[in-house]
């Protein structure tokens, strides 16, 4: 059985890896040039940022199952500490927290390298239209070489709303739900300034909603000409209000809310924006579900399929392909 998976997310390269472990052949296309998708990995000269997900949590036996691997084989490791939250009166405060959070070692991407041992991945390959014929499903990459291989399976691991529009001719197209992310934009910055070491992530308000001491995660000792480096992911809402146009005098807008956050004048070393346009599923629309069409050889996984977040990503690849491959 031939098998094209487009994304190279974790949805896609845990598929890629579990078809293969059944014998089929895969082909992994991906459009960017790097493995992870939303586990995404910056290599600046001034830092390796982690500009996606911060850190998962693991709830489902299998998942945690694979955690634990992951952890004895060195990409995983337990992020130990607890958030602190802002308080409008109090400022910062640290509320009771039970959840165990697991990051990437020595980065997010870990996962995602873990997973494609082994796999064929073509990196800048944006597919831009599939075609069903009687020997199979061709590709098409845009601005790309021809796809000669025809396959039984194609299966898109994309944020929903990119598949829908891979997928607005074939028999699921319609079941892919719509407009289920929000955005996100984030920013790193790295600064000069003291800062208490408990301080390692911040629930923050309706201007930015997370904040990763990135600096103060395992195997993430900086020897730079900065203290820190931070992440700061801005509120859903506020991104999807602004767009992916980069908003005026961003920087300045993330460095004073992080200095006034922490009650202490930072200095800006470094700063990054990066724009995710679908980051996260909107919480009212996390609906688990499994979309594909055995007859037509056609599945359209990803974590908003299966609850959302990192964990969602790969159950909604187990999920399928132990239904329709077991
Ligand atoms: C800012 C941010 C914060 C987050 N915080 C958390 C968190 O704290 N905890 C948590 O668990 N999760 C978090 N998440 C969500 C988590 O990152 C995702 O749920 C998960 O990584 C999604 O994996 P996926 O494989 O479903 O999709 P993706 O990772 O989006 O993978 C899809 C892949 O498809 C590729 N692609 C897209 N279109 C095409 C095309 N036409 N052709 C070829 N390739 C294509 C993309 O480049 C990408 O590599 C966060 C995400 C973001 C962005």
């Amino acid at each position: 059985m031939n098998v094209a998976i487009i994304g190279a997310g974790i949805a896609g390269l845990t598929a890629a890896r579990e078809l293969r472990e059944r014998g089929a052949q895969v082909t992994v296309f991906e459009k960017s040039r790097g493995l992870g998708g939303r586990l995404a990995t910056k290599r600046l000269h001034w830092g390796h940022v982690d500009i996606g997900a911060q850190y998962f949590t693991a709830r489902d036996e299998r998942f945690k199952a694979q955690v634990d691997r992951w952890m004895a084989q060195g990409f995983v490791a337990r992020w130990e500490f607890t958030p602190h939250a802002i308080d409008a009166r109090k400022g910062l405060v640290r509320p009771k927290d039970s959840s165990i959070r697991y990051v990437g070692t020595p980065s997010m991407n870990s996962l995602a390298h873990a997973l494609a041992d082994k796999v064929e991945v073509r990196f800048n390959s944006r597919i831009q239209s599939l075609t069903q014929s009687s020997e199979g499903w061709r590709v098409e990459i845009s601005d790309g070489e021809p796809v000669d291989d025809c396959y039984d399976w194609v299966v898109l691991s994309l944020p929903a709303e990119q598949s829908q529009s891979l997928l607005a001719d074939t028999p699921i197209g319609h079941k892919i739900p719509q407009d289920i992310h929000q955005a996100c934009w984030a920013l790193a910055l790295a600064t000069c300034g003291e800062v208490a070491p408990e301080i390692q992530g911040i629930f923050g308000d309706e201007l930015v909603s997370w904040v990763s001491r990135l600096s103060a995660r395992p195997q993430r000792n900086i020897s730079k000409p900065y203290d820190d480096l931070w992440m700061l992911h801005f509120a859903g809402e506020w991104s999807d209000t602004k767009g992916k146009h980069l908003p005026d005098n961003f920087t300045q807008l993330g460095l004073e809310w992080l200095s006034a956050t922490l009650n202490k004048p930072l200095k800006l070393a470094y700063a990054y924006p990066h724009y995710w346009r679908y980051a996260r599923v909107k919480p009212d629309k996390v609906k688990p579900v499994v979309i594909a069409d055995k007859t037509k050889g056609l599945a359209a996984i990803g974590d908003w399929s299966a609850g959302g977040r990192v964990e969602g990503a790969y159950l909604s690849a187990l999920d399928f392909v132990d239904y329709f491959f077991d």
